[in-house]
């Protein structure tokens, strides 16, 4: 069984519960002032408040991930059981009753 360093998977779960509220917030915003997105200048507003802290989250996520898979790499080559389900972020396996992948911090929430 492949051990991912610890500190590393934990840092990329906060990343990816940071980044599933972001989304929302981003989705929550967009459809409140939906009208104001068929003016020119108006739209850019919303873009421009989210569109930095999602390249941030990008530029951050990269290293741990890198670090995290580094010496851990799954191969996606094991077999899985009938509970367990294949990682689309690492090809890792995750178990049922997990809510992210324990290699890269993927989750499907
Ligand atoms: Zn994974």
């Amino acid at each position: 069984m492949i051990e991912p360093k610890k500190e590393y998977q934990d840092a990329l779960v906060v990343l990816n519960q940071y980044y599933a509220r972001l989304v929302p917030a981003l989705a929550e915003d967009i459809l409140a002032r939906k009208e104001e997105f068929d003016e020119f200048g108006v739209a850019e507003q919303i873009v421009k408040k989210y569109a930095p802290k999602f390249r941030e989250l990008n530029a951050v996520y990269t290293p741990l991930r890198w670090a995290a898979m580094r010496k851990a790499k799954p191969y996606a080559n094991e077999r899985l059981r009938e509970d367990q389900f294949r990682c689309f972020g690492c090809g890792g396996i995750i178990n049922q009753d997990e809510q992210y992948c324990r290699v890269c911090g993927w989750t499907w929430k």
